[in-house]
């Protein structure tokens, strides 16, 4: 296996199985293991003591909101994808129902999963492949603003530089059609005639197929932006502000998120930019928690 191969099978693993669906177990599986190949880690993770709870844990951080996670999935079908590698495998019955055996049997035979001989001696030997490798796939997955804290729960000490393209009009046209101000709490700070912190965030995310036309756009202060993407708040079919019942904090949350629960946006004045309901939709389902 070469690096090109490398990188053409891990950016070619099915994820998107679901039409535009946030997935993002195998994504957040294999940042996890390449994360810790950076730091060091050996090549096998063990399901129990390893996988089972950490992986877990970034699903429930980072993924969309579920009523249970199973970091099982991405941990044993990965093996579809042409590098990963399972031990201990052979004796794990799958379930009457699916191909996936249950956790219980992976616990009981000791099963430890990650990348294969030859990936992984790839990796080892060069540390930019693998930051390059987990900078394309946190960059496929999730939007800009969220790539540091995924890294940091990582337990890596720096971020990426981001390489995605965007429309450079995407910000001035969003700006514009909100007349300078925060759609949800009105800040339009200027330091002399420059706008700061007041930012043009996508509704439906890039890495989904969302446009950067201004119905998928509002515009909206540094925080509100921060909570539109970690799925703090949303808006609804009647444009209005939902906040999550997971959001907690001391006054200067109740004042900068929960003050405007239930409250109307800010919208432009002209119809073509409001924002179309597939894409608010779309983010209540696969980003609100
Ligand atoms: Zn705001």
């Amino acid at each position: 296996m070469t690096a090109n191969e490398l990188r053409k099978a891990v950016l070619g693993v099915k994820r998107w199985s679901r039409a535009d669906q946030r997935a993002p177990n195998k994504p957040l599986m294999m940042a996890y293991t390449l994360a810790n190949y950076i730091n060091g880690h050996g090549q096998m993770f063990s399901f129990e003591d390893e996988v089972e709870h950490q992986v877990n844990d970034l699903l429930k951080r980072f993924g969309p909101s579920r009523k249970s996670y199973h970091s099982l999935y991405p941990f044993w079908r990965l093996i579809n994808d042409g590098f990963w590698r399972l031990d201990n495998a052979e004796e794990c019955l799958p379930r009457k129902s699916n191909t996936d055996p249950p956790k219980s049997e992976l616990i009981k035979y000791g099963v430890t999963g990650g990348f294969n001989d030859e990936a992984y001696q790839l990796l080892k030997n060069d540390t930019q492949l693998a930051m390059e490798l987990l900078n394309s796939i946190l960059s496929e997955s999730f939007p800009e603003s969220i790539i540091p804290e995924i890294t940091s729960q990582l337990g890596l000490e720096f971020t990426f530089r981001q390489v995605q393209k965007r429309d450079p009009n995407f910000r001035r046209e969003v700006l514009n059609a909100y007349n300078g101000k925060c759609a949800i709490c009105g800040f339009d700070a200027r330091l002399n005639d420059d706008l700061f912190a007041l930012e043009a965030a996508h509704i439906k995310w890039k890495q989904f197929n969302g446009p950067c036309s201004v119905n998928n756009g509002l515009a909206l202060c540094s925080i509100h932006h921060k909570a539109l993407d970690k799925g703090a708040i949303t808006i609804t079919n009647e444009m209005r502000v939902q906040v999550s019942s997971a959001v907690n904090g001391g006054g200067m949350v109740e004042q900068l998120i929960w003050d405007f629960d239930t409250k109307q946006i800010q919208l432009p004045r002209q119809t073509e930019c409001l924002p179309l309901s597939s894409f608010y939709q779309w983010h209540f389902e696969n980003v609100f928690m």
